[in-house]
C-alpha cells in the first residue's frame, strides 16, 4: 500500500466518516457570506453520498474532491437571499445554482426529464451546521483531479488513503449507479423492457 501520511481528501472525511442518522430529516445549507447568506432548506435525508473528484463540483478551499449527495428536488427550497444564486453553466446537464458573492454551490438542477437522475438535486451537506446526514459512501471521478492540478505521482497515495477511510475509489460512479443509467438508457431503447 502506498504511503498515505499526509494526504488530504475533504475535511468532511479526513478524519474519518461520521455515520449518518436514520431518523434525520434534513437542514439548512447555508453559503459562505458573512452578511446575507443564501439559505436552502432541505426538508429530508440526502441519499448516495460520496466525494467527487470532477471538475465541475464545487470544493471547500484546499480540498481536492468536493463531498456531494442527492435528495429529491421537491425536498430542496432556497429560504433566504435567492437573488444572489445564478447558474454556474447553464448548457450543463445539471444545472448548478451559486451564490454570486461567495462561489459556494447552493444545489445542482437537472431540467432534462429524460436525464437518469432526473428528479434529484445534487447538495453539499457541509453546508449545514446540522448532523446526521448520510455519510459518504465512496470516491466518484477520482482520477479527473489530475484535470483540476493533482500531479498523476499522487494518485496511487490518494487512492489508498480512500480506501483507508472506507470510500472505495471509482474512476466514474459507483457501480450501483452506472448500473441505474445504463438500465435507464436500456429501457429507453427497448434492449429491456420498460
Ligand atoms: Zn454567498
Ligand atoms: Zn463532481
Amino acid at each position: 500500500m502506498a504511503n498515505t501520511d499526509g494526504v488530504l481528501i475533504h475535511p468532511a472525511v479526513d478524519n474519518g466518516i461520521k455515520s449518518g442518522n436514520s431518523n434525520f430529516s434534513g437542514g439548512t445549507l447555508t453559503c459562505h457570506c458573512a452578511s446575507n447568506p443564501v439559505k436552502v432548506r432541505i426538508g429530508a435525508q440526502t441519499a448516495h453520498n460520496h466525494v467527487c473528484g470532477c471538475t465541475k463540483c464545487w470544493k471547500p478551499d484546499g480540498a481536492v474532491f468536493s463531498q456531494i449527495a442527492v435528495v429529491s428536488r421537491d425536498a430542496v427550497e432556497v429560504i433566504e437571499n435567492g437573488d444572489k444564486l445564478e447558474i454556474v453553466d447553464a448548457s450543463a446537464a445539471i444545472q448548478r445554482y451559486r451564490c454570486r458573492d461567495c462561489g459556494v454551490h447552493m444545489y445542482g438542477r437537472i431540467e432534462n426529464k429524460d436525464h437518469p437522475f432526473y428528479g434529484l438535486d445534487f447538495v453539499h451537506t457541509e453546508l449545514s451546521s446540522e448532523a446526521g446526514w448520510s455519510a459518504p459512501e465512496f470516491a466518484a471521478f477520482v482520477s479527473s483531479i489530475i484535470e483540476s492540478g493533482v500531479d498523476a505521482s499522487r494518485m496511487d497515495g490518494i487512492r489508498s488513503r480512500l480506501r483507508e477511510i472506507g470510500l472505495e475509489p471509482y474512476d466514474a460512479l459507483s457501480p450501483p449507479l452506472m448500473d441505474a443509467i445504463a438500465t435507464h438508457v436500456a429501457k429507453k431503447s427497448g434492449a429491456l423492457p420498460a
